[in-house]
């Protein structure tokens, strides 16, 4: 039985690629001293997949930004509008032209914009999506994939294995640039060179080449099924005497199962977190020579493997295939995972315990082979950890359960129908047509941030932390005011991230200090890990929002995360379904929203940013997703006076598909970006007749320009021809925070002055 390593994090524990590769875009290291820290943390990287007994460990996982954009110059996909890059940049012109494709190109008078980057199917990391042309040509362009492998042979002799995204997800993760084919075409283009690339392996000396085949676990058309088979059995047909290994992750096989196992390749690797449920069928239909990688170990989350569970799988496959045709391994690839657990030294022991990150699960992997040979020791100590997390009175509050489970659709309904709302809140806020307001966050100055580290590391008294805050907040209440917005928020200065904000004040949460996962480039992220049943023992945000309220008669929104954002971007529990967490996570949103209207808030916006990128995979599990989602919304936006309004942001809009959950929200006002799209994102709200308020943002908060009042008219005139001009709110895109003042001033005295003319002119 063999072990293997599908992925492993390439940040580094101290994050080093991220500053080195910051350092190199600020020009204040060169090529070599970033390709130095890159070659440190690759061998670093074997040596621990080694060092813990992992037989076929990946190379070529590496990258500086993305492994898709590495796949798009290995085959020498770059789009046409790079040509003057390539010819400009000589000494370096390799990696310029990569961080180019990656970052865009803003020098020696050139002005090229960056590819799409877009989400790695249903997580938090982002890929660089490949643009395809109708003739799209393909040959081998950057030497990485071989480079790095020779230098992994020498470190690991037969144990590299050289990880490469398939050629037929390679097709479906990009996109067309032109009208006219389908990209799905192309794969006889393509196929020869992953038959070159796969031939010049062998030669170095590869045995095994691990091809990402993602989409398998898709929904797919006829047609992509036939490239699948199609890729395979060419590639089959002019390669041999070396084995691939076909990676699937994500989602279970179902319906594509009895083409993935018939693939003529050596292996074939499943996701046993996320789909336990497919190995009984893919056993079932197995042929004879295949064989079956498990990935046992979940690679998303940071839970400590339960071995029995993963055991039985385990057994059921040697009893089938017999002991040689079983591999085992992650579920996907541990980028998604933190690194270390051990270097956590502020964690509670006990919680600790239960915990393994990136390193464990390359151990637990190992610690299974060793079990099914017989050391049974590994068993029992794992057993202990199991049942006690099982059984802690940390994770289990008896309370919360049956508040949850009590949860009826009362508990999720507003006392009235919209209209009797909508007039009694007309009544009580007697706010103009077109009303201002913004998203909730102003910008995030370095002293704000400095205000915060500062009072983090106890330079700072609360007093002294505190009053500061107040004084950023009333300072932007007064010019607020005096710019004539209609709805105030506080700014969120006391606020790090949207996020941990509520996780760091809830039980059942907990903050690691170096839980990295890289989110797209050098962008890092830090979830917090929800071990817990959750709950509020106080209030969160009221202390901000009167404070804020208290200093203008305006309306002053409360200022909330929604279940469903709090819960997409934690670390969740895996011992209970996702909507019963959500459901916990909702009811303390909800005391929330309640503790803020009994202060006096009449308006409170909770923002669920994260709604849409919850979406499973597979659509035929959509809709049940979307009903729990839909209804943990509404508990926590329940159970207030019909007078009280309640706002809800997203940042994406592209709804089209699920706008009647997105109206079954019944959020009196919604606010969603739409001004990249020129408003093209409303399309599906005015089809719907979307019955409720709604902010379509007039201008894009990602840049620092700043919008015409012009333009902000003629979107708002826009807006007004698809839906009725008093339902119209005006606003931003989204928060502020990342911007600076003197744009956001210039931009919001714009966008007041919009509403004005068209209060006039609509
Ligand atoms: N209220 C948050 C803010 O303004 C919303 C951010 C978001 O939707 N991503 O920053
Ligand atoms: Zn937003």
């Amino acid at each position: 039985m063999l072990t293997q390593n599908l992925g492993y994090p390439r940040i580094g524990g101290q994050r080093q690629l991220k500053k080195a590769c910051e350092q190199y875009w600020a020009g204040k290291i060169n090529l070599s001293e970033l390709n130095d820290v890159a070659r440190k943390i690759k061998e670093e990287n074997w040596q621990t997949q080694a060092d813990a007994g992992i037989d076929l460990i990946p190379c070529n996982d590496f990258s500086f930004y993305d492994q898709v954009l590495d796949t798009s110059l290995v085959l020498g996909v770059i789009p046409q509008r790079y040509a003057p890059v390539l010819s400009l940049v000589k000494t370096n012109s390799e990696i310029d032209l990569y961080f180019a494709m990656a970052r865009g190109y803003q020098k020696d008078g050139l002005d090229i914009t960056a590819m799409e980057m877009t989400k790695w199917l249903d997580t938090n990391y982002h890929y660089i999506v490949p643009e395809f042309t109708a003739k799209q040509e393909f040959r081998i362009f950057s030497e990485k994939i071989f480079a790095e492998y020779s230098i992994a042979k020498q470190q690991l002799g037969a144990k590299a294995k050289p990880v490469l995204l398939g050629p037929v997800s390679y097709l479906l993760l990009g996109k067309e640039k032109e009208e006219g084919f389908e990209r799905i075409d192309l794969v006889k283009n393509l196929v020869p060179v992953y038959i070159e690339i796969i031939n010049r392996l062998k030669q170095q000396g590869a045995t095994w080449i691990q091809l990402d085949e993602p989409c398998l676990a898709l929904d797919l058309s006829k047609k992509d099924k036939e490239a699948f088979d199609y890729a395979y059995r060419a590639i089959a047909n002019r390669v041999s005497g070396i084995k691939l290994l076909v990676a699937t992750y994500f989602e279970g096989l179902l319906d594509n199962t009895q083409l993935a196992v018939n693939l003529p390749v050596t292996a074939l690797h499943i996701d046993l977190i996320r789909a336990p449920e497919q190995l009984e069928e893919v056993l079932s239909l197995i042929p004879d020579n295949l064989q079956l990688s498990l990935g046992v170990v979940d690679g998303r989350n940071v839970w400590k493997n339960d071995y029995e569970k993963s055991l039985q799988h385990i057994s059921k496959a040697v009893e089938k295939l017999g002991i040689d045709r079983v591999i085992i391994a992650p579920s996907c690839s541990l980028l998604h995972s933190p690194i270390n657990i051990e270097v956590e030294t502020t964690i509670d022991p006990e919680i600790k315990d239960w915990l393994a990150f990136a390193e464990q699960k390359l151990n637990e992997v190992a610690e299974l082979k060793q079990i099914i040979a017989g050391n049974l020791k590994l068993l029992n100590a794992n057993k202990t950890s199991i049942e006690g997390r099982r059984a802690s009175q940390k994770v289990h509050k008896q309370t919360i359960k049956e508040r949850v489970a009590a949860i009826t659709e009362a508990d999720a309904t507003r006392s009235s129908a919209f209209p009797i709302r909508q007039q009694l809140q007309h009544k009580r806020f007697n706010l103009p047509s077109f009303p201002t307001t913004t998203i909730g966050s102003f910008p995030q100055t370095d002293d704000i941030r400095q205000l915060r580290a500062k009072f983090k590391k106890g330079e700072l008294t609360l007093e002294q932390y505190e009053s500061a805050i107040e004084q950023a907040t009333v300072e932007s209440i007064r010019w607020q005011e005096e710019i004539g917005l209609d709805v105030l928020v506080h700014g969120e200065f006391e606020r790090n991230d949207m996020v941990e904000y509520f996780g760091e004040q809830l039980d059942g949460f907990l903050f690691t200090k170096y839980g990295w996962v890289q989110s797209y480039g050098s962008r890092c992220v830090k979830p917090p890990v929800i071990y817990g049943d959750v709950s509020r023992p106080q209030n969160m945000t009221v202390r901000w929002s009167t404070f804020a309220a208290g200093q203008t008669d305006r309306p002053m929104k409360g200022m909330l995360t929604g279940p469903v954002t709090i819960l997409q971007w934690s670390f969740v529990r895996d011992d209970q379904p996702r909507d019963v967490t959500t459901n916990q996570i909702a009811l303390a949103i909800h005391d929330e929203v309640l503790a803020l209207e009994a202060a006096g808030i009449g308006m409170v916006q909770i923002d669920e940013a994260a709604i849409r990128e919850g979406l499973p995979l597979r659509k035929a599990k959509r809709l049940h997703y979307l009903d729990w989602a839909v209804k943990a919304f509404r508990i926590t936006a329940s159970g207030v006076k019909d007078e009280t309004q309640v706002h809800t942001h997203m940042c994406y809009s592209e709804f089209n598909d699920i706008i009647e959950h997105i109206a079954a929200m019944d959020a009196d006002v919604i606010t969603i970006e739409t001004s990249r799209s020129q408003m093209e994102l409303l399309h599906a709200f005015a089809h719907f007749e979307y019955p409720n308020e709604i902010g379509p943002g007039v201008y894009d908060i990602h840049s620092p320009r700043v919008p015409t009042t012009e333009e902000m008219v003629a979107l708002l005139t826009k807006a007004a021809d698809l839906l009725p001009a008093r339902h119209l709110w005006v606003n931003p895109d989204c928060g502020l925070k990342t911007r600076k003042w003197p744009e956001t001033k210039a931009a919001l005295e714009n966008m007041v002055a919009a509403a004005r003319q068209a209060r006039k002119q609509i």
